[in-house]
């Protein structure tokens, strides 16, 4: 999960943008909800700001002409998400802004745009910038048409929630007898002063997102790869070893899964004192006796 900056578009030029090819008598229904939208944009952006989408409520019940609800709709479908249509770009430029890697989740690639708000239920935010958030599939599919009903319901916003500096993303190893495999389970351990609506946030978003599911599968390659690189490695030499990963993860991003993982891997006493060996391959292709360590610390004060 990280931190992306709000699109740099306004709520009208795109709304207007988007229109501007559609045949008279469309464009005319159009028209006349382009003020509706602009004062919803700027009634969500508030909102979003004071972590209160659960509180619009009401524009949810806006249009209230079913005709112009599926007009809305259709805007987004037809006139900014498909290729060759002159909201196109706006969207392009909006899902590129993450440069690939879902704000979301943190490890799937993105491939399109989730409403952070969903369209159908609020289609008058169906193409305001701030309400579209770059994702990769998986997170788009789990959300669904999923919207807030208290504050705490609220998934994680990219834009507006600066909730991504400070660690509150933690694991805890699942030891197992091999051949079952060790595993991780990620939970969310915020600093005790937090707000509990921030608390109850992370949860959700943990949750709607799929995620402790997600990374336990990533959490298998981590540990058959830290299986080769502490084998090369005096014992007195792995407790700061796996401190130094956990620093270098937790430095690029406090909440990614990775930096999660090696701070509980760092602090376990049972993988450190041997625990670890437990995680070697069961490939035919591994080769144990091969320690060679692929990410050497990069200066001599690193612990070796
Ligand atoms: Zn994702």
């Amino acid at each position: 999960m990280r931190r992306l900056d709000p699109p740099a578009f306004d709520t009208r030029a795109t709304y207007v943008t988007c229109i501007s090819n559609a045949r008279p008598t469309t464009k005319a229904r159009l028209e006349a909800l382009e003020e509706p939208v602009v004062s919803a944009g700027d009634q969500y952006e508030t909102a979003a700001k004071n972590q209160a989408l659960h509180d619009l409520k009401d524009l949810a019940t806006q249009p209230v002409d079913k005709a112009d609800r599926k007009a809305l709709g259709k805007v987004y479908t037809n006139r900014m998400a498909k290729e060759n249509v002159p909201g196109r770009a706006i969207y392009n430029a909006i899902k590129d802004a993450a440069k690939d890697l879902c704000p979301l989740c943190g490890i799937g690639k993105v491939t399109t745009i989730d409403h952070q708000l969903p369209k159908v239920k609020y289609p008058l935010l169906a193409v305001v910038p701030t309400n579209l958030v770059p994702a990769c599939r998986d997170c788009n599919t789990g959300k669904g048409e999923e919207a807030p009903d208290t504050a705490g319901d609220q998934t994680l916003h990219p834009y507006f929630d600066d909730l991504f500096h400070v660690p509150w993303l933690a694991a805890r190893l699942i030891k197992k007898t091999a051949p079952e495999p060790m595993a991780a389970q990620f939970y969310v351990s915020a600093p005790d002063d937090w707000d509990p609506v921030i608390v109850a946030r992370l949860e959700t978003h943990l949750r709607v997102f799929d995620l402790d599911d997600r990374y336990r599968l990533q959490v298998v390659n981590h540990l058959s790869t830290l299986f080769h690189m502490l084998s090369g490695k005096p014992h007195s030499g792995i407790a700061p070893f796996l401190a130094w990963k956990a620093d270098c993860w937790t430095k690029t991003n406090p909440n990614s899964c990775e930096s999660a993982l090696y701070r509980a891997l760092a602090t376990d006493t049972w993988y450190v004192n041997g625990g670890w060996k437990q995680a070697a391959p069961a490939h035919p292709w591994s080769d144990p006796s091969d320690t060679a360590d692929p990410l050497p610390p990069p200066d001599a004060s690193a612990p070796t």
